[in-house]
């Protein structure tokens, strides 16, 4: 469907992009997205997600937002305490950005809902705060052959990563299992601007995937992209394949 009026101007900025134009903007609007995880994360993701146009964002958190989430979730506001941070972003997002649809779900995904929750999507942004949820959209999306934007954070640092399934290398191929004795952000904290790193990076390999381009290469490596606030250095380590990996299976090229 050609672009409208208003949106040529709301969306000036991306279709301006070098190799972007309507044609990308159009994609980005036919684009369904599930984000799971509403927090630090979650929020830049689903703000830069929805400012650039994609059509359908699918919000998922079973939490409510508490006080402590305020300095770095930035999809809720004051006024949103104690209400579900699924219907809290959903508004943030109306108010930025009419256009985008948005589905709620104040759910927990788990082995038994994440493949029928996450079925309709055409990519999912992973914005948990735990390992075993990581691991459990890794194996979901391996399954459903969707892409994942993966990223965790604590303190001052946070690493993303993204996977296609069977072009790049999945998150057990860079963490074999859900490792033990990880501290988490309610013991060891985390500055509020490192998730929004994060998240942005996680929203920015999307987009790039959504439009056409993300490529991967040809060695068949993928990318880890770590940050440290501390030195301010900024890192990218190259992924390789796991032969023994559960996503061996998708590879076509040995
Ligand atoms: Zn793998």
């Amino acid at each position: 469907m050609p672009l409208s009026d208003d949106q040529k101007l709301r969306y000036q900025r991306n279709i301006l992009i070098p190799g972007f134009g309507e044609e990308a903007q159009a994609k980005l609007a036919a684009a369904r997205v599930a984000i799971v995880g509403l927090g630090g994360l979650g929020s830049p993701a689903a703000f830069y997600l929805a400012a650039a146009g994609v059509g359908e964002l699918g919000l998922f958190d079973p939490d409510i937002v508490e006080l402590s989430n305020l300095q770095r979730q930035v999809l809720h506001a004051t006024p949103d305490l104690g209400r579900p941070k699924a219907v809290s972003a959903a508004e943030t997002i109306a108010r930025l950005n009419p256009e985008v649809r948005t589905t709620t779900a104040q759910l927990r995904l788990a082995e038994a809902n994440a493949r029928e929750a996450l079925d309709g999507y055409d990519v999912v942004v992973e914005a948990t705060d735990n390992f075993a949820a990581k691991f459990l959209l890794n194996d979901v999306c391996l399954d459903l052959g969707k892409p994942l934007a993966v990223a965790g954070i604590l303190s001052l640092s946070g690493q993303a990563q993204f996977i296609v399934p069977g072009a790049v290398p999945c998150l057990r191929c860079a963490v074999a299992d859900v490792p033990e004795g990880v501290p988490t952000t309610s013991e060891e904290g985390v500055l509020g601007a490192v998730p929004g790193i994060l998240g942005s990076i996680e929203a920015l390999e999307v987009i790039r995937w959504i439009v056409g381009l993300w490529r991967p290469r040809a060695d068949g490596t993928g990318a880890l992209h770590s940050v440290d606030g501390e030195t301010m250095r900024l890192n990218t380590l190259r992924v390789r394949r796991r032969p023994t990996c559960r996503c061996a299976r998708l590879w076509s090229t040995p």
